[in-house]
């Protein structure tokens, strides 16, 4: 697909089980919203949490995307096979002084953190200059830095890292190089431009905007779109949400676009996968996503008996 606008979207899936209801409602909003402003989308498998991971997930979620009309511009990317740039990202990091190896356990954590309610990170390794093999790398945030950006649906979202998360892990030991690193980097050298991905991460953002400001890279847009649960549980891959049923493509698109706050299309629209998605191109509009998660439970959606 020409690219004509230099719009550059994305979805970045962490293979922990096969896509279900919200996993494909992120990927359509980031699809559609790419497709609508004549982008280009790619697809990046982000398996670099070997814990996590469950064997198969990865073909399972491409599969998917393409049973459901989801397609990529360029080939895919797996998070796995780029150490070397992640490595180089820290040696930026390093040469600013901002990373020290910290070699606390969570139980130690939870010990210094006491009944403090803010649990954020109290620097305890900062000035230690312990030696980084068999250590966790963390980044230096400083004290007084307010993150601030605008999401194109939540609004202004502003956040004191400091307080809220701490001198934040790039690097386990291991060595696993953290999401919040590698998202960035990867970020910035696929030229992504705009980011739009499930609320979950809305918390995780000003993280990646300090980290995009030290490592030099320029700050995407974001739009977050609301989660989808069913009764108090949130789907998730690793609680075991039902995965789809490829089978039933534009049953599960119509569901997911309803998910997304959308008007829902006419019957005549409904045919097949690809009269489905143009007309999902042609009726997109990010005003109607909503802030709230979304309950399946509580949504006549196509596929309820299904
Ligand atoms: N890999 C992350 C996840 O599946 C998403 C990363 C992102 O979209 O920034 O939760
Ligand atoms: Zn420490």
């Amino acid at each position: 697909m020409a690219q004509i606008s230099g719009y550059i979207g994305r979805f970045a899936p962490s293979p922990t089980g096969p896509l279900h209801l919200g996993s494909l409602a992120a990927a359509l909003a980031s699809w559609v919203d790419a497709r609508a402003h004549d982008g280009l989308w790619l697809l990046r498998i982000e398996d670099i949490d070997r814990e996590r991971e469950q064997p198969g997930a990865s073909d399972l979620i491409i599969n998917s995307l393409g049973a459901h009309g989801l397609s990529w511009d360029k080939p895919i990317t797996y998070q796995s096979e780029r150490s070397i740039e992640y490595e180089d990202a820290l040696t930026l990091l390093r040469q600013q002084g901002r990373l020290y190896a910290c070699t606390c356990t969570r139980k130690q954590l939870r010990e210094i953190a006491g009944n403090r309610v803010d649990r954020s990170y109290p620097g305890f390794c900062r000035d230690r200059q312990l030696p980084e093999a068999d250590s966790a790398l963390r980044l230096t945030v400083p004290a007084d830095q307010r993150t601030s950006f605008q999401d194109a649906n939540y609004g202004e979202v502003s956040e004191t890292v400091a307080d809220t998360i701490g001198d934040f892990i790039v690097r386990r030991r291991g060595p696993f190089y953290a999401y919040q690193l590698a998202v960035v980097v990867d970020d910035a050298a696929q030229g992504v431009t705009h980011v739009v991905r499930g609320a979950d991460l809305l918390d995780n953002t000003a993280r990646q905007i300090i980290l995009q400001q030290a490592l030099g890279c320029s700050q995407p847009a974001y739009l977050h779109v609301p989660l989808v649960t069913s009764g108090e549980q949130k789907l998730s891959k690793q609680s075991g949400a039902a995965a789809l049923d490829d089978h039933k493509p534009v049953e599960n698109l119509v569901d997911a676009w309803a998910c997304l706050g959308q008007d829902a299309p006419d019957a005549a629209d409904l045919r097949t996968v690809d009269e489905f998605l143009s007309f999902a191109v042609s009726n997109w509009n990010r005003n109607c996503i909503g802030n709230d998660s979304v309950d399946i439970q509580n949504k006549n959606l196509v596929d309820t008996n299904g």
